[in-house]
């Protein structure tokens, strides 16, 4: 029986990601509230946020502080843009403390409103540098398949999801994609974790030889795929890459939207997989998603050029209203604060081999083909048949499956590409947390087929 609130909601929205035929049958999850690492619905039913939300809600749920900081920053000054010269306190503070910590070589912050537009700028400045340099031909642009990059058409052009091109008319042209690093489910048999890694690596470079050196602008990647299922690097992977693109002048952008501050059990992913990448996109937890905020990390180098280019052209054309919105900035700093007072990382570290414990013990059970993680990310993978890795007919859909379980258990998980489950939980949970989250989706396993 669908409640009054399911019934006008399937009356009134669109869901984004929904099976949209299903959701008019089966309608909505209706969520009240939150408190730490849960979330209630509107019967009262108490969930685990093992997703933190969309991978964003670091500290979880009702944290005092980043309201009153919100609060104090609407009642001061709820809106200027940053357009014109024009700045706020907040926007040059976030700035300053992304600076410091950042893992790439920083000059400046460029701020928007949300991953995908994050990855959106970055196409546009990597095409903006290569035509003030001169260098009209160097455009195209090197994805993985199975990244996840957003969702504007620049950035899902960058996803190499089949959802998000299918009919779409998508990807751009100019943008490729190579292979995913998943190495339980795309490395040939016997191949160890470092021979794949080479393997990619040189396809890469094949790749890049075969297209022309000189028209390949940008590589971009994620430290741990998050959409594409939680799959961690193999090792030696980003070793490898960074060799192929340091040999032809190929600028790297690290998308730590999802693994940026605190997720992998160092500040950003690309330190824990020694990147060397030239830029970043971040978002997500910058706000622990209590404001949508998201910042690209630009150089000294491509931030010459545009300077450059305002004094011929008159000015940088690009930038959203909300880009630095006082607010989200405002959230954003103290976010980092707590980050540091709060010792996070620390935090992180300490739990993360409980939570890793747990979730590689998953791979006991006779469904769970593949189960791994870092810091407290991790992905599983649902299969058929374990010795052969066989995986079931897509519309069976047994990763959705185990979700809905789980969800009926009081734990909210995702499923992603039929048969992989993504567990990424607030970093603030605690140890006897990570055991009642993975309690409760041993129980949705076991009802799973
Ligand atoms: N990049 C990565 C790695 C992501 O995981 C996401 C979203 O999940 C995005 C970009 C897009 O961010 P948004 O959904 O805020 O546009």
């Amino acid at each position: 029986m669908l409640t009054n609130l399911a019934v006008r909601d399937i009356e009134t929205l669109v869901h984004p990601y929904t099976n949209l035929a299903v959701h008019r049958e089966v309608g909505p999850l209706v969520l009240e509230r939150g408190k730490g690492v849960y979330v209630y619905d509107v019967s009262g039913k108490d969930y685990i946020e093992g997703m933190a939300g969309l991978w964003c809600t670091s500290l979880g749920y009702s944290n005092e502080e980043l309201c009153d900081v919100a609060y104090e920053q609407l009642k001061k000054l709820p809106f200027t843009h940053i357009f014109s010269g024009r700045s706020h306190d907040p926007a040059i503070e976030l700035a300053e403390k992304l600076k410091e910590i950042a893992p790439v070589p920083i000059s400046k912050v460029f701020y928007g409103a949300s991953g995908s537009d994050a990855n959106d700028t970055q196409v546009k400045l990597v095409w903006y540098m290569n035509n003030a340099l001169g260098r009209p031909k160097k455009k195209k642009i090197i994805s993985r398949l199975k990244g996840y990059h957003g969702v504007t058409v620049a950035s899902a052009s960058l996803t190499g999801l089949p959802a998000n091109h299918t009919d779409f008319d998508l990807p751009l042209p100019g943008i490729l994609h190579t292979s995913s690093p998943h190495h339980y489910r795309f490395a040939q048999p016997g191949e160890s974790e470092l021979d794949f890694s080479a393997r990619l690596a040189a396809e890469l470079d094949e790749m890049i030889q075969r297209e022309g050196p000189d028209t390949v602008a940008a590589f971009i990647a994620e430290p741990v795929m998050g959409a594409g299922g939680a799959v961690t690097p193999p090792e030696g992977y980003f070793e490898a890459i960074n060799a192929v693109l340091a040999k032809y002048d190929i600028l790297f952008i690290a998308d730590e939207v999802i693994t940026g501050f605190g997720r992998t059990g160092e500040m950003f992913g690309t330190t824990t997989y020694k990147m060397k990448a030239d830029t970043l996109s971040c978002a997500k937890a910058l706000t622990s998603a209590y404001f949508p905020l998201s910042a690209v990390l630009i150089n000294e180098p491509v931030y010459e050029v545009l300077v450059d280019q305002s004094r011929k052209i008159g000015t940088f054309g690009h930038g959203n209203t909300y880009a630095g919105h006082p607010v989200g900035c405002a959230v954003a700093v103290k976010t980092l604060e707590i980050y540091q007072r709060d010792r996070i990382i620390e935090h992180v570290r300490k739990v993360a081999p409980t939570f890793l414990q747990r979730l590689t013990r998953l791979a006991e059970h006779p469904l769970v083909g593949e189960a791994r993680g870092v810091g407290l990310i991790g992905g599983v993978e649902l299969v058929k048949d374990k010795a052969s890795k066989a995986q079931f007919e897509a519309k069976k859909a047994v990763a959705a499956k185990s979700v809905s379980f789980a969800q009926d258990e009081g734990l909210i998980l995702r499923a992603m590409g039929g048969d992989r489950v993504a567990f990424c939980p607030p970093l603030v949970i605690t140890e006897a947390e990570i055991g009642e989250m993975f309690d409760r989706y041993e129980r949705a396993l076991a009802r799973t087929l």
